[in-house]
C-alpha cells in the first residue's frame, strides 16, 4: 500500500538522521559527508539529503574545507551550529533549585542555582520558585532565536514515565502528578531520577558535542554511577545506554543492605548503604550534626573533609565505616551486573584520590572474578550539579531521537 510505504520511508529517514546526529556528537573531530556516509553505511546521496535538511534547520554548519589526502577534492567537515538548538535541564534537590541550558554544540548557554535547604518543603512552593526562575529564561531563549528541543527535571526520588513522582523521601513528597505545574506544560518537560541524569551527564556525545578533553568514559562504554548526597542514588549504563529496568527504578544502590541489624533506613528496611555512607549518616557519625535539619544543606561538608584530614577519631571512624559499606555494596553490584568501571559522584570527590584508590583495592579484593578482571574506580568528569546537566542533555536527546519532528525547512 502506498500510504504504508510512505510511512516506512519517513521512519527510515528519521532513523538515519538520528544516527547521523549521534555519530557527529560522539566524534571528537568534525566529519565530512563522505566520512559520515562511510562510517554509518549510507550512500553519499542519502547523506547529502540528510545533512542538507540539518543545515537548513540550523542544526549543523559547514566548516572550512580541508584536504583529507593529496588526491581528490577537499572535504567539508560538518559541526553542530550554535545559537539555535538547546536543551533545558532543571533540578530541585535537597540543597537547592536551579537550571542549565545546553546548546547542541556542547556550550552552556546560561544557568543559575539557588543554594538552599529543601528538606520537607511544600511542593507547590518549590515548583512556584522553579516557575519564577524559568519564565524569564524561556523569554530570553526565544528572543535569542533558540528552539528548545526538550526540557527535563531532575528529582531525588522514584519517578514514572507519565511525570508522576512516586516518592521523594528527603522532600517528604508522595504520589505527585507533576503535570499540574505550569512549567511542565509550557516546556513540555519530563521528570527523571537525579542519579540517572547525573550518569547521563557522564556519557560523552549522548546528545551534544563530545568534549575535546580527555574523558575516562567513552561514548559506548559501560559503567556504574553512584551519586551521593543526603541519600545515595545510582544508575548503570551499558554500552552508552542507561539500563532503566522494567519500571525505570533500576540502580538504587543506596538501598542495598550492608548490615541486616543496622539502623532503620527511610525506606523502611535496616542497614541500607545510605544509612552508613550517605551525607546525613556521615556527618552525624562524625559528630558534626545531631539532627536532619543540620545536615540538609551541604555547608557541613568542608568540616567533614577537614576533620577527616586532621585525623579526628570520630570522622576517621565514620569514613572507615562508610568505605567498608561502599566496598561491600559495590562488590555485590559488580558481581551482579559484571561491569568494571565505577564512577563515584557526589561528596566523595572531596576526600581525594587516595581514598578512591583505597576503595578500589577493597572492591577488587572482594569481587568473585578478582583474578579475571580489574575494577576501575573514578571520579566523574562532570561534577557541579551533574544531574542538572544530564537533564539538559536529555532535553536535547529528543532532537536526536526524533529529529524529523523538529525539522521545519526541507
Ligand atoms: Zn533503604
Amino acid at each position: 500500500m502506498p500510504a504504508a510505504k510512505r510511512i516506512g520511508q519517513d521512519d527510515l529517514r528519521n532513523h538515519n538522521m538520528s544516527v547521523v546526529l549521534s555519530t557527529i556528537a560522539r566524534s571528537r573531530t568534525p566529519m565530512s559527508r563522505a566520512a559520515l556516509a562511510k562510517s554509518i553505511g549510507l550512500t553519499k546521496a542519502t547523506m547529502s539529503l540528510l545533512t542538507d535538511i540539518l543545515l537548513k534547520n540550523g542544526v549543523l554548519r559547514e566548516l572550512e574545507p580541508v584536504s583529507e589526502s593529496t588526491y581528490g577534492r577537499p572535504a567539508t567537515p560538518l559541526a553542530f551550529s550554535s545559537g539555535r538548538w538547546a536543551g533545558v535541564g532543571m533540578q530541585i534537590n535537597t540543597d537547592g533549585v536551579g537550571y542549565t541550558v545546553l546548546d547542541v554544540n556542547g556550550d552552556v548557554v546560561c544557568g543559575d542555582w539557588h543554594e538552599r535547604t529543601m528538606v520537607n518543603v511544600n511542593p507547590d512552593a518549590a515548583f512556584a520558585e522553579l516557575d519564577d526562575m524559568m519564565r524569564p529564561v524561556e523569554r530570553d531563549l526565544a528572543e535569542r532565536g533558540y528552539r528548545v528541543a526538550g526540557a527535563q527535571l531532575a528529582l531525588p526520588g522514584l519517578v514514572t514515565n507519565g511525570n508522576r513522582l512516586l516518592v521523594a523521601r528527603n522532600f517528604g513528597w508522595h504520589d505527585l502528578d507533576l503535570n499540574r505545574y505550569p512549567v511542565f506544560a509550557r516546556l513540555g518537560a519530563k521528570v527523571d531520577n537525579e542519579a540517572t541524569l547525573a550518569a547521563i551527564a557522564q556519557i560523552p556525545g549522548y546528545a551534544s558535542q563530545c568534549a575535546d578533553r580527555d574523558w575516562p568514559i567513552g561514548p559506548l562504554d559501560s559503567f556504574v554511577y553512584v551519586s551521593t548526597d543526603i541519600g545515595i542514588g545510582g544508575a548503570y549504563v551499558r554500552e552508552g545506554q542507561i539500563v532503566r529496568g522494567d519500571h525505570g527504578f533500576a540502580g538504587e544502590i543506596g538501598h542495598l543492605c550492608v548490615d541486616m541489624h543496622g539502623s532503620r533506613c527511610r525506606c523502611g528496611r535496616h542497614g541500607c548503604l545510605e544509612t552508613i555512607a550517605g551525607r546525613r549518616a556521615l556527618t552525624v557519625a562524625a559528630g558534626l550534626a545531631e539532627d536532619d535539619g543540620a545536615v540538609a544543606g551541604t555547608e557541613l561538608l568542608p568540616d567533614l573533609y577537614a576533620a577527616w584530614r586532621g585525623g579526628d577519631t570520630k570522622a576517621a571512624l565514620a569514613v572507615e565505616n562508610a568505605l567498608a559499606a561502599l566496598a561491600a555494596a559495590l562488590a555485590s553490584t559488580v558481581n551482579m551486573i559484571d561491569m568494571e568501571n565505577i564512577v563515584l559522584g557526589g561528596l566523595w570527590n572531596g576526600f581525594g584520590d587516595g581514598l578512591l584508590a583505597d576503595l578500589e583495592r577493597r572492591v577488587q579484593s572482594q569481587i568473585l572474578a578478582r583474578d579475571a578482571m580489574r575494577v576501575r574506580l573514578m571520579f566523574p568528569p562532570v561534577t557541579g550539579h551533574p544531574a542538572m546537566r544530564g537533564a539538559a542533555v536529555m532535553g536535547l536527546r529528543r532532537l536526536f531521537d526524533d529529529p524529523m519532528r523538529f525539522m521545519t525547512a526541507e
